[in-house]
């Protein structure tokens, strides 16, 4: 394994240009600070970047993760046995004819909504405040107030797991609530471009700022860490949602703790790591909840929350 190991730094360096890290604490890349030692850890300063470090682990069949800013993930306490990718390529233009920006997948969406304004371009006044890259959006078609970023996506650019590069429209990402095919088939957005309209300025800010100013009541403090909302708005026969969190204060969520975890008690479907928690605790929780809310409405949960296991296949 050793030599495996070093063949695989030295054939990684000679593809890439740049050095692996080994045994990296993955708890410094995720929002809910949860997560033991990477084998390997890569940060993506560029598409070139990214592109090769795809190559390096296709040729040298380790497995492999991509990872924006880790505001949606929970790593397990093992770590995981391969390498994480994470995509720092940041990149915005405008595209012909003017009405459509174009973002490398590791741009920020607060640079993406920042851009927008920037150029008049309105429609991404909802994405404001939701913490992420563009990568992390558009694969779980991230969204707020009734929208969402599928919507606005015109085309883009994808790199498939066998590293072949293909440009695909709007409908092949399959876009559902929070779901995207990318969640599938584990293609990687390279970049995505996206058709917004022409607004006002002062129209496009005055959103931002409500926006925003909702948020910041409904969301816990800015230094709490969690990973958004744990469970996914579950459908109704009629084609409507019901709040998953609602649910869950129902069947007396607020006062519950396993471990380090707990539930939000401004927000039962937010679990955050309140105090040196283990992804096992967080797991735990979600399991009761789950179980309570199951036994209750005989509704089964689904998680947003992307838990990844030490190890893929
Ligand atoms: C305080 C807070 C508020 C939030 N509010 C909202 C909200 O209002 N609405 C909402 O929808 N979400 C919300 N979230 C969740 C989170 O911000 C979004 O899911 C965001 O899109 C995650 O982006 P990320 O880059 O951090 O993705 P990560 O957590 O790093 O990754 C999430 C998934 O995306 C995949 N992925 C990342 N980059 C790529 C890529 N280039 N190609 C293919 N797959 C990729 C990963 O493999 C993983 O499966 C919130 C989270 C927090 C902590």
């Amino acid at each position: 394994m050793n030599q495996n190991r070093s063949h695989f730094l030295a054939f990684f360096l000679q593809i890439v240009g740049k050095p692996l890290e080994e045994n990296v604490e993955l708890r410094n890349y995720s929002n809910f600070k949860i997560g033991g030692p990477a084998d390997f850890f890569f940060e993506a300063e560029s598409d070139g970047e990214l592109r090769s470090a795809v190559r390096a682990v296709r040729d040298g069949e380790v497995p492999f993760y991509i990872i924006g800013g880790g505001f949606n993930i929970l790593f397990d306490d093992a770590g995981f046995r391969g390498l994480i990718l994470k995509n720092s390529a940041r990149g915005l233009a405008l595209a012909d004819p003017g009405l459509r920006v174009k973002a490398a997948s590791g741009t920020l969406i607060s640079e993406l909504v920042d851009y927008a304004l920037a150029n008049g371009l309105e429609g991404l006044e909802f994405m404001a405040g939701i913490p992420g890259t563009v990568g992390g959006a558009v694969s779980g078609n991230a969204g707020a107030f009734g929208q969402c970023l599928g919507d606005f996506l015109e085309e883009a650019v994808l790199l498939s797991r066998r590293g072949e590069e293909v440009r695909v429209s709007r409908d092949h990402f399959e876009f559902g609530y929070r779901h995207s095919k990318l969640k599938i088939d584990h293609d990687i957005l390279l970049e995505a471009t996206f058709r917004l309209r022409p607004g006002d300025r002062e129209v496009i800010r005055a959103k931002i700022a409500g926006n925003l100013a909702v948020r910041t009541k409904r969301h816990p403090a800015p230094d709490t860490a969690y990973a958004g909302s744990y469970f996914k708005n579950p459908p109704l026969a009629e084609g409507k949602k019901t709040a998953a969190g609602y649910l869950l204060e129902q069947v007396g969520a607020k006062e519950l703790k396993i471990g380090g975890a707990a539930v939000f008690p401004g927000h039962c479907n937010l679990l955050i790591n309140a105090d040196n928690a283990a992804a096992r605790d967080v797991l735990a929780l979600a399991a009761e909840l789950k179980e309570r809310v199951r036994a209750k409405f005989g509704i089964v949960l689904e998680e947003e929350v992307m838990f990844l296991p030490s190890t893929v296949v």
